[in-house]
């Protein structure tokens, strides 16, 4: 009997020892190390020819790779932004593999079905209105992508060109952001427009929000016959909104494409509060947001919408005659940039139901509390400064008066505490310490961890 096959058949005990293992990582997760310093390797050992089973491989797995993962889903990682899993989502990921489903095209599965739900129901999360639909992706650097390919076949369109068919080369298009993601210029280069292309807007004084009059100024100037604008809902670091009221009328006044990038600032919609910082969103042609961030979802999972839906089949369709099942559903693998698609939609899907609107807007008001406060404790130090106020849930400092260099000394010695993960940040050309609050499980008492932390170093 194979491998393969004997392992199936002792699918059971195999799978109660790899699920013994991972609710112990579950229930150890806040006491682990929260990153794992110092690049560990693994023994160089050549490919087997002939494998010795699950068993054998898990056996390996325990001794080489378990010790080394890092506690980043964890309550005190505040690297990046970085969600965690929450319950519900960790284990529709289980089901997820188990089940295999391949959401592709309808038609064999109600997979499609769950998908089209859990759009909808991101939609009553971010309160966006009804015509917007869209598709979920490996995270906001995919949809950056599409928010790029469907903003150059609109620009293509307006000068009689369908840019998927016939390409970029002929098309005259101007891109204006003031302060894009870097996954916005990789999605550029991938767009054919050009990582370096982007044309920039100024920001406001002391901010990286766009300067609105600047982009008056630039549209009014640009005689190109396509033009697209990129907005931001939440930069990395100041987490500024752009003035999307105004940037959404001058869009329609020049009859530029609107592509908004709320990877995480997004999540502000739950919060009554907050909305005005995203007010006018509901006019963008198309809008990013991540999975893995805020929404706790585990890697990878983004989300896309666009007012445009029929643009984005038109630019990610898939012509081939074996493919068309004859099914009214829409294909999941016209909107996107992959044919075979896992089933990301479960875990939003039972996150969603699991915790609903108000699990959510609590998620977000603890996070941006538990900024709020760490802001207030490193103000009244002595050690540490702001670089900038606190506005949501990222905390941008460094040590009190110190140079470049000890700013990165200071963050690897928080570091090593193995106690939290911070990552540097740069502020208006200074060098700081970012911390970022996006994990469901922080806690007061994390909190007060933290700050010892930041004491003791
Ligand atoms: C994180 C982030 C991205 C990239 O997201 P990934 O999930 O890492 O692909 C893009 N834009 C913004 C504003 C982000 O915060």
């Amino acid at each position: 009997m194979s491998n393969m096959r004997q392992d199936h058949n002792e699918i059971e005990k195999l799978a109660s020892s790899v699920t013994a293992w991972n609710v112990q990582f579950q229930k150890e997760l806040s006491e682990r190390p929260v990153g794992i310093l110092g690049e560990p390797e693994l023994p160089n050992v050549p490919l087997v020819e002939k494998g010795q089973g699950s068993e054998a491989a898990f056996a390996d797995f325990l001794e080489h790779i378990a010790p080394y993962l890092s506690g980043a889903a964890g309550p005190r990682y505040l690297g990046f932004v970085t969600g965690g899993t929450t319950p519900a989502a960790l284990l529709a990921d289980w089901i997820v593999s188990a089940t295999d489903q391949n959401v592709a095209s309808a038609g064999d599965s109600i997979s499609t079905a769950v998908e089209l739900q859990a759009l909808e129901w991101l939609c009553e999360l971010f309160d966006l209105p009804k015509d917007f639909d869209g598709i979920i992706t490996t995270g906001a650097t995919a949809s950056n992508v599409l928010g790029a390919l469907c903003a150059r076949q609109y620009a293509g369109d307006q000068q009689g060109l369908d840019i998927a068919r016939d390409g970029v080369s002929g098309a005259d298009i101007d891109v204006f952001a003031a302060t894009p993601h870097a996954s916005m210029k990789k999605a550029m280069g991938f767009a054919g427009l050009g990582r370096e292309q982007i044309k920039q807007v100024a920001c406001l004084e002391g901010s990286e929000a766009m300067d609105v009059s600047d982009l008056a100024l630039l549209l009014k100037n640009s005689n190109s016959a396509g033009k697209i604008v990129i907005a931001s809902a939440g930069t990395v670091t100041g987490t500024d909104f752009d003035d999307l009221q105004a940037i959404s009328a001058l869009c329609k006044k020049h009859k530029a494409w609107l592509h908004v990038d709320g990877a995480f600032g997004l999540f502000t919609r739950t919060i009554k509060e907050k909305q005005h910082l995203t007010a006018g969103i509901e006019y963008a042609d198309s809008i990013t947001a991540d999975g893995h961030k805020w929404l706790n979802v585990p890697y990878d999972c983004g989300m896309f919408f666009t007012r445009h839906v029929g643009l984005l089949q038109t630019a990610c369709s898939v012509a081939a005659p074996y493919l068309d099942v004859g099914s009214s559903t829409p294909s999941f693998m016209d909107r996107g940039i992959e044919n075979s698609r896992r089933f990301r939609a479960l875990p939003v899907w039972m996150t969603l139901k699991a915790y609903g609107i108000e699990g959510y807007r609590k998620l977000i008001e603890d996070n941006c509390r538990h900024a709020k406060n760490l802001a207030d404790w490193i103000e009244k130090s002595e050690d540490y400064e702001l670089l900038t106020p606190c506005k949501m849930n990222v905390v941008v400092f460094k040590p009190a008066g110190a140079r470049d260099e000890e700013v990165s000394q200071k963050l690897n010695q928080i570091n090593q505490s193995e106690k939290t993960y911070m990552t540097p940040g740069v502020w208006q050309g200074e060098s700081g310490i970012r911390a970022a609050f996006s994990n469901w499980s922080t806690t007061d008492v994390d909190l007060a961890i933290i700050c010892d932390v930041l004491k003791q170093a």
